[in-house]
């Protein structure tokens, strides 16, 4: 079990996709430090079920309905949050995900599968995953990077993926999204760093989460030959617990750890980053 360290009571943090698989889970952590929590989702009883189990364990949130694509509906709920909780310490942009639209069949051009080849992908697919995972973030910093700039030791902490370091086969926007993350913290992470502003990311390696399920485990509820693959190069040989992010997530958003970082995307992957194959 993580301590309780006490640098963060009191302070508020907002998490895009708080209500997701990967981000709840930051949610409840965060909480039991003693921060408030705002949770956005397009859907606000997802998150209503997040925030029920952190006020039931003792702690305090909030769930708030927006579109990270939507600049009005991030200010609408920065709003609430400032009438709510009076500021904002920590964003954590979490909203990002894929969509089969944006994956082809293939993996190689050489393969002959059924289904989407690189040529049929169409642009509103490939925008679309590409807007999630780049452009909501973007919007996110700019909507809540002016009440952060007010707080004594704010932060942001992205989420990129393994995706964005190399990318990987059969999702182009999502890859080229998450690479953007990467650039674009350390874009943010100087530009904001005189202003007392980190700008950090993670990035997660393999976790089995809704999102990419149908990768990674068939009709019959085994491991995918992706899977298979994935773990092949993974030097830990499994596949990530939610849990496992929390320390990389303490670490960044509590300058008591990390006061002198700024711009890094930190792994959190079991090694799959660190293995060449051989
Ligand atoms: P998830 O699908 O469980 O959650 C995503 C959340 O984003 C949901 O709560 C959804 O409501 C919200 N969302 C989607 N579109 C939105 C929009 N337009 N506006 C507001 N909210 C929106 O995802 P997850 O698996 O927990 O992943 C969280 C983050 O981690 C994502 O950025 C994902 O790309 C990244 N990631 C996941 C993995 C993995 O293995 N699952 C690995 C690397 C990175």
């Amino acid at each position: 079990m993580i301590p309780v360290h006490g640098n963060l009571r009191g302070r508020v943090a907002v998490i895009t996709g708080g209500s997701g698989v990967l981000c709840s889970e930051m949610a409840r952590e965060l909480a039991r430090q003693g921060m408030k929590v705002a949770i956005i989702n397009l859907n606000k009883d997802k998150g209503q079920k997040v925030v029920d189990s952190i006020v039931s364990s003792g702690g305090e949130a909030m769930a708030i309905s927006a579109n990270v694509l939507e600049k009005q509906s991030l200010i609408a709920a920065r709003e609430e949050i400032l009438t709510q909780f009076g500021g904002v310490d920590l964003l954590i942009n979490g909203a990002g995900g894929n969509h089969p639209d944006a994956i082809t069949a293939p993996e190689e051009s050489v393969q002959e599968v059924e289904g989407k080849s690189f040529f049929d992908l169409e642009e509103r697919g490939f925008t679309n995953v590409f807007s999630l995972n780049f452009t909501g973030t973007f919007l996110a910093c700019q909507v809540f990077g002016q009440e952060l700039l007010k707080a004594q030791a704010p932060s942001i902490i992205n989420i990129s993926s393994m995706s964005g370091l190399t990318p990987l086969t059969k999702i182009p926007a999502y890859s080229a999204a998450k690479a953007s993350i990467n650039n674009f913290t350390e874009w943010l992470a100087v530009h904001f760093a005189q202003a007392g502003l980190r700008v950090n990311a993670i990035a997660p390696g393999f976790f089995i989460t809704t999102q990419n399920k149908d990768l990674l485990v068939d009709e019959k509820g085994e491991y995918t030959n992706r899977s298979k693959k994935i773990l092949a190069a993974t030097p830990m040989k499994k596949f990530g617990e939610p849990e496992q992010l929390l320390g990389a997530l303490l670490f960044l958003a509590d300058e008591a750890y990390s006061s002198f970082v700024t711009g890094t995307t930190i792994p959190v992957d079991g090694g799959f980053n660190a293995y060449s194959g051989v």
